[in-house]
């Protein structure tokens, strides 16, 4: 199974990751707010992940870090 590991302090909540993802499970964690104070990416459904990276590959900021 794939895993996705956000370096959650340097996401600057842009969403950007949310649209990339073709299995639609990158969200915004509205509970959580990091050190910049933005709500950062996440993946709840971990298990759904196919590990093509685009997510990793579409962050601007390289907060995303894709293992299969
Ligand atoms: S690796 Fe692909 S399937 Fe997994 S969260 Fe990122 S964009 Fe979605
Ligand atoms: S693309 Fe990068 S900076 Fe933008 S919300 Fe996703 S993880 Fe955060």
């Amino acid at each position: 199974m794939a895993k996705v590991i956000f370096d959650v302090d340097r996401c600057k909540g842009c969403g950007l990751c949310t649209t990339a993802c073709p299995k639609k499970i990158v969200l915004m964690a509205k509970d959580k707010i990091n050190v910049k104070g933005y709500h950062p990416a996440t993946v709840d459904e971990m298990d759904k992940c196919i590990g093509c990276a685009f997510c990793a590959t579409i962050c601007p900021d390289a907060v995303i870090t894709v293992e299969k």
